[in-house]
C-alpha cells in the first residue's frame, strides 16, 4: 500500500483499483464503513486522543468503491448540472475514498451528529485540523488551496498519509506541492 498515492482528477485510479487492507470502521454513526487497517488504526488513536479532550469525533464516511462513486457523481450531476457537481463532488476513479485512506468526519454534540459545513466552524473541528497530523492525517482540502487542489474547502475530509503528515503539516503543503517540489 502506498501512503502517499496521489489521487485527483488528473490521477485516476483504474475501476478495478481495490485496496486490499479494508477492515471494518463501522462507527457509532454509521454502519458498513470501511477503511485502511492502518488508517483504521491512526485514526482510532486521533478520536481517543479528541474524547481526553472534551471532544466526540467519529467517521462518517470512508472507503466507496468506483461504482458507488459513479452512482452518487451521476445523481448529483442530473440534480444540480456539471458546475455544482464537478467542485463538490470527485468523478470516478477520482475520488480519494477509493483509496481507503480517505475519512470524512463527523462531530457529536449532545447526542447529535454533525457533518459537513454544519462542522467548519466547530471547536473539534479546528482541533481535529491542528493535531491530525500527530497521527498521520493531513487535512486534504484546505482553505486557501482550492487553486491546486481544485476542490472547495472540505473541514470534514481527511487523508491518511502516515509519516509524510509531519512534513506537510509543517511545511503547509498539500499532496500536489509535494509532489510538484519532487519533480522540479
Ligand atoms: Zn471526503
Amino acid at each position: 500500500m502506498d501512503y502517499n498515492i496521489l489521487v485527483n482528477k488528473d490521477n485516476p485510479l483504474p475501476r478495478a483499483h481495490i485496496p486490499n487492507n479494508l477492515v471494518d470502521a463501522t462507527s457509532k454513526y454509521k454502519d458498513n464503513i470501511l477503511i485502511d487497517q492502518k488508517a483504521k488504526e491512526a485514526f482510532d488513536k486521533l478520536k481517543e486522543e479528541a474524547t481526553k479532550n472534551g471532544y466526540q469525533i467519529d467517521i462518517e464516511s470512508g472507503y466507496r468503491d468506483y461504482d458507488y462513486q459513479e452512482k452518487i457523481y451521476n445523481r448529483l450531476l442530473e440534480e444540480k448540472g456539471f458546475t455544482y457537481a464537478v467542485t463538490r463532488i470527485a468523478e470516478p476513479g477520482k475520488s480519494e475514498h477509493q483509496t481507503g485512506l480517505a475519512i470524512d468526519f463527523c462531530v457529536y454534540r449532545d447526542d447529535k451528529c454533525y457533518i459537513e459545513n454544519d462542522i467548519k466552524d466547530l471547536e473539534e473541528t479546528l482541533w481535529v485540523h491542528q493535531n491530525a497530523h500527530k497521527y498521520g492525517f493531513i487535512l486534504r482540502y484546505p482553505e486557501g488551496k482550492e487553486d491546486i487542489t481544485k476542490y472547495d474547502y472540505e473541514p470534514w475530509h481527511v487523508r491518511y498519509v502516515g509519516s509524510l503528515a509531519e512534513y506537510l503539516h509543517t511545511n503547509n503543503l498539500t499532496l500536489e506541492e509535494y509532489y510538484d517540489k519532487k519533480i522540479n
